[in-house]
């Protein structure tokens, strides 16, 4: 099989004004982003940097976007994966992406990775198995354990089911820190819309507290979707500026979108 690379290198420029809301989250990633930035100080005390920090909750909710933001925070490189793009049909093949994911960010350390969909290679292993997927797992078991402090690797995992992971993966000095991403509240409703609209012309009936109360149930990534929309429809009816009606059509079109999708929804 071959050795094709899966994964993303970047330096990021996001950082925690790019992600509104989520402020408790961001309080416990500030302690994680001063041991990056200020490795030696940790290390004299004889503290161990944080290894592996789990996102979980619903899509869409900016854990991408969080992890990203850590490195851009600390200046680190960034590596982005996606679990499922680790399990191959060949044995051994998953392992070794993981392998040469770790070397790459060891060699340009300090690094963040983060690892969308965990629980495609993290989901429980079954007793008398011995798969492609749980030799992936193995591996990552073996790189999260292997790095010493010298190294300044911290990976992100992400998963929408904290429920199906392996519990050797959630252990003490692994994913040992879990934190809840949750669908935003009509006051980060508000702070993301404002993320979003910050660099759009908007007309001055546009209330985006008003927008806020009006998009229930929506994620960020649907309050982004709504902000472009909006832009659009605005320029498709040949406008300078995006007004009121503009964002309720886009309102409109997200959540007739959703409630294809799922019913219940909203
Ligand atoms: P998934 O579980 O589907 O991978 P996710 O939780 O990783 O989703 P992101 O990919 O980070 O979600 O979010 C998608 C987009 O939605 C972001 O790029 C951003 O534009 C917007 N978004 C989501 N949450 C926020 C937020 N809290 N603040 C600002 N923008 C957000």
């Amino acid at each position: 099989a071959e050795q094709k690379s899966n994964e993303i290198f970047t330096k990021p420029k996001v950082t925690f004004e790019d992600v509104a809301g989520l402020e408790e989250v961001k309080e416990e990633l500030i302690e994680v982003i001063d041991f990056i930035n200020q490795v030696e100080k940790y290390q004299k005390m004889g503290a161990k940097i944080p290894k592996g920090i789990l996102f979980y909750g619903p899509p869409g909710t900016g854990k991408t976007l969080l992890a990203s933001a850590v490195a851009g925070e600390t200046k680190s490189s960034f590596f982005s994966a996606s679990g499922s793009e680790f399990v191959e049909k060949y044995v051994g093949v998953g392992a070794k992406r993981v392998r040469t994911l770790f070397e790459k960010a060891k060699k340009e350390s300090p690094s963040v990775i983060f690892i969308d969909e965990i629980d495609a290679i993290g989901a429980k292993r079954h007793l008398d198995s011995n798969n492609e997927k749980d030799q992936t797992l193995n591996q990552l078991l073996v790189e999260l354990d292997g790095f010493n402090t010298d190294q300044t690797v911290v990976v992100i995992g992400a998963t929408n089911r904290l429920d199906l992971l392996d519990e050797a993966l959630l252990r003490p000095g692994r994913f040992d820190r879990h934190m809840f991403i949750g669908n935003p509240n009509v006051k980060a409703r508000e702070e993301i819309l404002r993320v979003h609209t910050k660099n759009k012309p908007l007309a001055l009936d546009v209330k985006i507290e008003d927008l806020a109360k009006k998009t229930h149930g929506m994620s960020g990534a649907h309050l982004s979707n709504v902000a472009n929309e909006a832009a659009i429809i605005a320029v498709r009816e040949n406008q300078t500026t995006i007004a009121i009606k503009h964002f309720e059509q886009a309102i409109e079109r997200i959540i007739a979108g959703l409630q294809v999708k799922n019913p219940s929804v909203l």
